[in-house]
């Protein structure tokens, strides 16, 4: 699954999405910020265990609809003080998929 996620951004090279940055930020005040093509395409991340939750889009009539949310997140050392940083995506696995599944314009349009 790792390996399918990190294909899919290295298609997605030019997909706007991707371009939006997450902050690794440090108990030491060190702070640092990455695109999510970098985040997913360095392969630095772990996929935690899916968790069920309740769909936020219930409706009042369905009392047990309950969907996967499988977090990913990955952990690096702080180059100031050498203390781990986590960075949790954004995200869910459940999310990004579609995301990245989705075809972009047609490259023929942009020459
Ligand atoms: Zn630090």
């Amino acid at each position: 699954m790792k390996e399918k996620l990190i294909s899919l951004s290295q298609q997605n090279k030019n997909n706007r999405f991707l371009k939006n940055k997450i902050e690794l930020r440090c108990k030491c005040g060190y702070c640092e910020s990455i695109t999510y093509y970098d985040y997913l395409t360095s392969g630095e991340f772990n996929i935690g265990e899916p968790t069920t939750t309740i769909s936020p889009f219930i409706s009042e009539a369905v009392y047990d609809e309950t969907i996967s949310v499988t977090p990913l997140s990955s952990s690096k050392k702080c180059p100031a003080c050498g203390k781990e940083i986590i960075a949790v995506f954004p995200l869910s696995l459940e999310e990004l998929i579609p995301l990245l599944q989705s075809r972009p314009p047609d490259p023929h349009m942009y020459g």
